[in-house]
């Protein structure tokens, strides 16, 4: 067994022609007797860099794995590939059979539940066994800053110091700084060590707009992609809506999201994977577990979560390598209710990441440089300075120094008291006496009147901008005070620029095709509505075509 190389066991055992991505190189050392942790994303074939060395090193492999459940999938589909592989969980009956075949050196590979791993009888176990390595696999789970921390990861330690001897390969899918740093701390590999690949989805071409009409812009989006997408709405009852206006445009659409039965989610899951243009419009309850490599484009009607989770979201798209498109529409409201969230948040303390989280979002959506930069830079990997396939790479956009006009907006929220929405203050800054500025007296004030033409065009950009920075808060009723970041523009210290929108044909906002304005727009739906009742189902699971053949 043992002079197999890694590439013949590829080939015979598994039977791919050759490694993918730094597969390679991990196995390689590995085979060198290193000690390794490998960061790759899920899907990129963690399991075949111990799978490799475990048949082509002398002894047994062990691999600790939480799941009980993916540990005896994994055994199943090592045996068929000819692999002799077993278990040892808590589950197991058996266990003296595996104990027998471990000791008489007839196994290439045993996984272990962490809970067995740590028990003074398995420490004897292996103390005096041939082990061709020690795999760590979800290796994010032995830290508390991973978001999957479990107690008995802990204990691995323990069991690693018995055989210091023996390459360890940790592997995780979660990229995060601080828990690759714990990681390495606690299982003891070396900082050289950490191997980070992976990240990049070069066929999925990223794009970012500010929300302006969200309806309209995501039927004119679908309007240009073809085959089936995913739209991530913000709220259950907006993925409804979005699902109908799609629906109603001309486009299979359904709706998905938690509040749904159980049974009306599961049918929408199977219409949709054997779609070839469905749009599902869902909550970010979708998604995982569903297997189509077909999707054409992922679309967000609004700010996710964080970096990871836009990356995982947006990763559903493209899986067969085909070109795919992300599309994402943020408004500073997704800004300023998150800030509200975190802030209101009793157990603030225990979420130390919330802020930093929302930064880094800030700056992946204002920049004007590479997205996909930002995005392989926040996972530790080194980019090309430009992709050329996100929209700031294809068209660059053009920037203009805003900082004075951000001083202006900031001082006229000052002068006002913190009180008024961004329509008021724009009417102040421009000098306009509507009933409102002469009622508050706000014709009086020295911010009166003291932005120009050009720049009052600036002023929603520039609010945008200082929302997202946290130097403007929008309260519940659009009334936007000072956060943390309004200092700093105020004394010149940080300069503000804004992105210009590109040139778009702007007058043609109400157009003339089936929008939600429109009356036969009105008149579809009241038919779908009719249609659904009759048939004892929600509106949005009649499809278009069931409509327009009445
Ligand atoms: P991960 O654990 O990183 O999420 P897996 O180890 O489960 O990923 O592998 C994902 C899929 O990729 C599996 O079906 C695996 O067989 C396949 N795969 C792994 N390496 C290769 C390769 N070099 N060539 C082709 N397919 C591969
Ligand atoms: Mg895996
Ligand atoms: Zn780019």
């Amino acid at each position: 067994m043992s002079d197999m190389t890694p590439l013949d066991a590829l080939r015979t055992t598994f039977g791919y022609p050759a490694f993918r991505g730094r597969q390679a190189e991990v196995i390689d050392r590995v085979m060198a007797g290193r000690h390794s942790l490998a960061v790759m994303p899920t899907g990129a074939g963690k399991s075949l860099t111990y799978q490799i060395p475990a048949l082509c090193r002398e002894g047994t492999g062990l691999v600790i794995s939480p799941l009980i459940a993916l540990m005896h999938d994994q055994v199943r589909s090592a045996e068929a590939a000819g692999i002799r592989a077993a278990a040892l969980t808590s589950a197991d009956d058996n266990r003296e059979e595996t104990i027998r075949r471990f000791r008489a050196g007839d196994l290439d590979l045993l996984y272990v539940a962490p809970e067995r791993a740590n028990t003074e009888s398995f420490r004897r176990l292996i103390a005096d066994q041939t082990l061709a390595l020690i795999a760590i696999d979800e290796a994010h789970c032995v830290s508390e800053w991973g978001h999957d921390f479990r107690p008995d990861y802990r204990t691995i330690k323990g069991l690693l110091e018995v055989r210091p001897d023996v390459p360890r390969l940790a592997l995780t899918a979660t990229a995060d700084q601080h828990t690759r740093a714990d990681i390495l701390a606690q299982l003891g590999i070396p900082d050289e060590g950490l191997i980070l690949a992976g990240f990049d989805r070069p066929n999925i071409s990223y794009a970012i707009e500010p929300r302006d009409g969200i309806t309209k812009q995501l039927l004119a989006f679908i309007a240009t992609q073809t085959g089936p997408g995913i739209v991530y709405a913000q709220s259950r009852n907006e993925t409804e809506k979005l699902a109908v206006a799609i629906a109603t445009s001309g486009r299979p659409a359904r709706a998905y999201h938690a509040g749904l039965e159980p049974q009306i989610r599961a049918a929408a899951s199977r219409a949709f994977v054997s779609s070839e243009d469905m749009v599902m419009v869902a909550t970010i309850a979708f998604g995982m577990g569903i297997d189509k490599p077909d999707v054409r484009f992922v679309a967000h009607a609004g700010l996710p979560k964080s970096i990871e989770a836009y990356y995982q979201e947006t990763g559903r798209a493209g899986r067969d390598g085909d070109p795919a498109v992300a599309q994402l529409f943020w408004g500073a409201e997704d800004f300023s209710r998150a800030r509200r969230r975190i802030e209101s948040e009793v157990e603030e303390a225990r979420r130390p990441g919330e802020r930093a989280r929302l930064n880094a979002l800030a700056g992946l959506v204002e920049a004007t440089g590479c997205r996909r930069a930002i995005l392989l830079r926040h996972f530790g990997e080194t980019p090309p300075p430009a992709c050329g396939n996100c929209d700031n790479c294809l068209s660059p956009p053009a920037q203009v120094d805003a900082t004075e006009i951000a001083r202006k907006l900031l001082s006229a929220a000052f002068r006002t008291e913190m009180r008024f929405g961004i329509g008021h203050l724009i009417d102040v800054l421009a000098g306009k006496e509507t009933d409102k500025v002469i009622g508050q007296g706000h014709q009086r004030l020295s911010v009166f009147g003291i932005a120009s033409e050009e720049e009052l065009k600036l002023v929603r950009p520039v609010a945008r901008v200082l929302m997202a920075r946290d130097a403007l808060r929008a309260d519940d009723f659009g009334g936007l005070s000072f956060g943390p970041g309004a200092r700093p523009i105020l004394k010149g210290e940080e300069a503000v620029a804004v992105v210009l929108p590109p040139k778009r044909a702007r007058g043609s906002r109400r157009s003339r095709d089936a929008g939600p304005e429109d009356p036969m727009f009105e008149a579809l739906r009241a038919k779908r509505r009719d249609l659904a009742r009759e048939a004892g189902v929600p509106p949005y699971v009649i499809f278009h075509d069931a409509v327009l053949r009445e």
